[in-house]
C-alpha cells in the first residue's frame, strides 16, 4: 500500500481531484461537464479514488431542473495521508506535521539555537521523532524549507550559516522512505500563501529574516529560475558602493534592511546583546523615539525593494513574512504610505496571514502538491 501511495498519481486522476478540491463537492456529472473526460472514466477512476480514500461520497447534490435522480456528491479526503515540514531557520527550526490540507497534528519548535553543517541533521532528526511519536499516521512526503538557495534540492548558498554544499538530501534519504524536497524559504513562504491563504494567482512572497528573498508564484505556479536564483532581491544594489555583502556585491538591499541589521541597531539603542521581536514590538508601542524611528526607516527602505519588486513582476499582492512586521502592521502602513509610484500603488501588500508558520505552510504546500501530483494546489 505504501509503495502504491507514492506511485505519482496519473494525470487525469490528479486533474479529477483537482476539481474535487476545487469545487469542495462535486457530482460524477459535473466532473466529467468540467474536465471533458467521459463519463465511463469519470466512473473508473472515482471509483479507485472512493476505494484509496482520497475522495468520500457525501449524499446528494439537487437534481438538475430537468428531473431525474440527485446526484451523489463527491469530496476529498485531506486524511488519505500526511506530510511534515521544516523550517530550518538560521537560529531556530520549527517543524508541523499535518494532513495533506495543512490541518496540524503536531507542532515542534527550538528556539534560540546555532544551526550549523554539523547539528543540522541531528535536529532535524529529531523534528521528525518528536512530531511523529504519538501517531502511526502514515508520512508519505518531507518538505524542508533553507534559507537560501536551493536548486533541485541541491544547497548551493547559505550566506548566514554554513549549509551551503551540504548534502543534506543524501543524508535524509537514507533515513527515510518517503519523497523529500528541499527549498528555498521565500519560495515556501510564496507556495503556503499561494495554497492556504489568499485569492491571489500571482503573488510575492517577501521573506525578511537575517537575508531577504522573495518567492514568485506567477498564475499559481511557483518561478524558480534557472539557477533557482529568481527572486533572490535582498542581493539588488540599494547603495552603490555600500556595505560588504556575503554575495560578493557592495551594497545590497538586505545589508540594510533585513531584521538581523534592523535588531542590530535596536540592540545598540537599548544598550542589549539580545534582542526579539516582542522586546522590538514592546518598545514601539511604548514610543521610545529612537525605535520608532529606527524602525519607520526600514520601513522606508522596504517599501524601495518593494516598489523595485513591483516594477519588475506586476504582482497582485505582496505578502511581507518578517518577525516584525508580522507583529506590528502599523508598519505595514508606513510601507504602503510610501508607495505612491504608478508601478507599486496598486500593489496589495499584505504581512503574512500565517505569521511565523509561513515557511512550513509552504513546505506542506510542496510536499502535499508533488504526493497528489497537483500543480497549482489551492485549499480555500
Ligand atoms: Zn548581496
Amino acid at each position: 500500500m505504501v509503495s502504491d501511495k507514492f506511485n505519482i498519481r496519473k494525470q487525469n486522476e490528479s486533474m479529477l481531484l483537482k476539481k474535487i478540491i476545487d469545487e469542495q463537492n462535486i457530482s460524477r456529472a459535473d466532473l466529467s461537464k468540467l474536465t471533458g473526460l467521459n463519463k465511463a472514466s469519470v466512473s473508473t477512476i472515482t471509483k479507485d479514488l472512493i476505494e484509496n480514500n482520497f475522495v468520500f461520497e457525501i449524499g446528494t447534490g439537487n437534481s438538475s431542473s430537468v428531473g431525474g435522480r440527485k446526484p451523489v456528491l463527491l469530496e476529498f479526503n485531506p486524511k488519505v495521508a500526511t506530510v511534515i515540514a521544516i523550517d530550518v531557520g538560521i537560529n531556530y527550526i520549527y517543524g508541523i506535521h499535518s494532513y495533506l490540507n495543512g490541518e496540524e497534528i503536531s507542532w515542534f519548535e527550538e528556539t534560540d539555537i546555532t544551526i550549523s553543517k554539523e547539528n543540522v541533521l541531528n535536529l532535524i532528526n529529531k523534528a521528525i521523532e518528536v512530531l511523529t511519536k504519538k501517531t502511526d499516521l502514515e508520512v508519505v512526503s518531507l518538505a524542508i524549507g533553507v534559507h537560501g538557495v536551493v536548486n533541485n534540492n541541491d544547497i548551493y548558498f547559505t550566506p548566514y550559516y554554513d549549509l551551503t554544499d551540504l548534502n543534506l538530501i543524501e543524508e535524509l534519504t537514507k533515513l527515510y522512505d518517503y519523497p523529500i524536497f528541499i527549498e528555498n524559504e521565500a519560495n515556501l513562504v510564496a507556495l503556503g500563501a499561494y495554497c492556504f491563504g489568499l485569492e491571489a494567482h500571482s503573488l510575492v512572497g517577501l521573506s525578511i529574516h537575517s537575508g531577504i528573498g522573495a518567492g514568485i508564484v506567477n498564475d499559481g505556479l511557483l518561478q524558480k529560475g534557472q539557477y533557482g536564483e529568481a527572486g533572490e532581491v535582498g542581493h539588488t544594489i540599494l547603495f552603490p558602493g555600500g556595505e560588504k555583502c556575503p554575495c560578493g556585491n557592495l551594497g545590497c538591499f538586505e545589508q540594510y534592511a533585513s531584521t538581523e541589521i534592523l535588531f542590530n541597531k535596536i540592540k545598540g539603542i537599548l544598550n542589549l546583546n539580545y534582542i526579539n521581536s516582542l522586546l522590538v514590538k514592546k518598545e514601539y508601542y511604548n514610543n521610545n523615539k529612537e525605535v520608532v524611528k529606527t524602525l519607520e526607516e526600514n520601513a522606508y527602505l522596504l517599501s524601495i525593494g518593494i516598489n523595485n519588486i513591483s516594477s519588475f513582476l506586476n504582482p497582485q499582492t505582496i505578502i511581507i513574512n518578517s518577525p516584525i512586521y508580522n507583529i506590528i502592521p502599523e508598519l505595514i502602513d508606513q510601507v504602503k504610505s510610501n508607495l505612491s509610484g504608478q508601478f507599486s500603488n496598486k500593489i496589495n501588500i499584505k504581512p503574512s496571514a500565517l505569521g511565523k508558520k509561513s515557511i512550513v505552510y509552504g513546505g506542506v504546500a510542496l510536499a502535499s502538491q508533488n504526493f497528489l501530483n497537483i500543480n497549482k494546489l489551492k485549499f480555500i
